[in-house]
């Protein structure tokens, strides 16, 4: 049998960083069997679904680059891919379990079920369980919608073999009692719905976080009350942060789009995902998309949590930048320095310029590519004040400085015809010949420069500025620190 495996998001929300390796796996157990990766959107609770959560999915997946064989918008043979679109399919099997003794009406008002859905709870009224259809049917006549719920077996105990976590055991009793499977709306809860879509849609592989261990149980006895073989579920670990709480806002970002905005690629994002939970080896930490997409395999995942540490990603997403070309670089950065207002959009011809000449520069320095206004606006834009405490090393009068700037304004004259080793040697040897530390004239003429303490190698940053412009703003400081002394 081919592998079918689905990623199936909810729009209730964006995308966040854990779904996205849930994708990540089932795209990549798809690609490294030859089986197909199917998209299903989940938007059957209708008060918390969110249009904007919707176009978030696909906005996450077209920057992700990753593609789905079937999906509501590209089709397939088990379509529509939407549930909603999919209600009657759900009504019909509700009634079925109903026929077969498996599931019965209630009739809990929605206030009741809304109420005890905020508490955290199922809203299980025992009294609807075994009520006579003569007493429901005054219900009915009453006009009150009834919601269908599944008679959860009292005893017993209910297995299923899971890929990652071996034989996973639950009480009957422990699993949730008779919970709702057709709301009154007639929309089917996620329970029933994700039942019926798995076994029609072919589903072979369930792989899902975790989280969804608790709930499997049940799903398990809808499979059977349904006379239908379950998938294989291969629950994937968890993804926390480095306190070992699950991941969320405390941490860091924990949406897609954050990191979009961020600038971090989405080639390192995925090589930095795959690893959250999966090995190949014990030492081999870079993989292209391709050698995902061949040597992935769910036997090598791991049953134990994994950390998602930010600064892991920013060293790899580094580490991908340095792989690009300038020009990629240069093309990656637009959006970011367009967004900072650095340049107009289109990029004038001298902004244009500029930034090719300086993407070698900063690449080096670069761990997002938001990093690169920060980096550059020094050149595309002018600097006019100066953040006095950076002009003035630590444990350096500040009447001091403008000396030392003195001294480095001379030493720069020629940069633009000086290599960078010549220039760095004059400078250590007029610290020594000065008897003063080569901080105190490098940092004060990197701050009358690029305005920052954190800047692009300073050499090139002055002959990317040009010697005038550069002698000009350490002058201009040279002024400020006067007068302020
Ligand atoms: N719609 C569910 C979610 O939002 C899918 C869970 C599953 O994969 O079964 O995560």
């Amino acid at each position: 049998m081919s592998i079918r495996v689905r990623y199936a998001p909810s729009p209730t929300g964006l995308q966040h960083i854990g779904g996205l390796r849930t994708a990540l796996f089932n795209y990549l157990l798809a690609k490294s069997s030859g089986g197909s990766f199917i998209l299903r959107i989940e938007d059957t609770d209708r008060e918390r679904f969110d249009e904007r959560s919707l176009q978030d999915i696909y906005d996450t997946f077209r920057w992700f680059g990753i593609q789905w064989d079937e999906g509501p918008d590209v089709g397939g043979p088990f379509g529509p891919y939407v549930q909603s679109e999919r209600v009657t399919r759900y009504q019909e099997f509700a009634l079925q379990l109903m026929g077969s003794g498996f599931a019965y009406e209630a009739f809990d008002s929605a206030d009741d079920l809304r109420e005890a859905r905020e508490d955290g709870k199922q809203g299980y009224d025992p009294v609807f369980r075994d009520m006579p259809e003569s007493e429901k049917q005054r219900y009915r006549d009453q006009g009150v919608q009834p919601v269908i719920r599944f008679r959860t077996p009292d005893e017993g105990t209910t297995v299923f073999e899971d890929a990652v976590l071996g034989r996973v055991k639950r009480k009957n009793r422990d699993i949730v009692t008779d919970p709702v499977l057709l709301k009154s709306d007639g929309f089917p809860t996620y329970h029933l719905a994700v039942v019926v879509d798995d076994h029609h849609m072919e589903i072979s592989h369930v792989l899902r976080g975790q989280e969804w261990v608790p709930t499997t149980g049940l799903h398990v006895l809808l499979y059977e009350a349904l006379g239908w073989e379950p998938p294989t579920f291969c629950h994937l670990p968890m993804v926390l942060g480095k306190d070992g709480q699950k991941l969320s806002k405390r941490h860091g970002a924990t949406s897609v789009v954050e990191f979009r905005n961020a600038g971090y690629l989405p080639e390192a994002v995925m090589n930095y995902l795959s690893r959250l939970g999966w090995s190949y080896d014990d030492s081999r930490e870079f993989f292209s998309r391709n050698d995902l997409e061949t040597l992935f395999d769910v036997a090598k995942l791991s049953k134990s949590p994994a950390v998602f540490d930010y600064r892991k990603l920013d060293w790899f997403n580094g580490s991908y930048i340095r792989e690009k070309s300038d020009a990629e670089i240069h093309d990656l950065i637009l959006p970011f320095l367009l967004r900072e207002g650095l340049i107009s959009d289109p990029p004038e011809t001298g902004q244009q310029s500029t930034i090719r000449t300086a993407v070698p520069l900063i690449k080096e320095r670069m761990r997002v590519l938001s990093d690169a206004p920060d980096l550059l606006r020094f050149v595309l834009a002018d600097i006019s004040e100066w953040n006095v405490d950076e002009l003035v090393p630590k444990k350096t009068p500040a009447a001091d400085v403008p000396w030392y700037l003195e001294r480095a304004k001379e030493l720069i004259r020629d940069a633009d015809a000086v290599p960078d080793e010549v220039l760095e040697e004059r400078f250590r040897a007029t610290a020594t010949e000065l008897g003063v530390k080569l901080g105190n004239l490098l940092m004060p003429l990197r701050v009358a420069v690029t305005g920052s303490t954190a800047s692009p190698p300073l050499f090139g940053a002055i002959r990317l500025l040009g010697i005038e412009t550069s002698i000009a703003r350490v002058d201009a400081c040279i002024t400020l620190l006067n007068n302020s002394t």
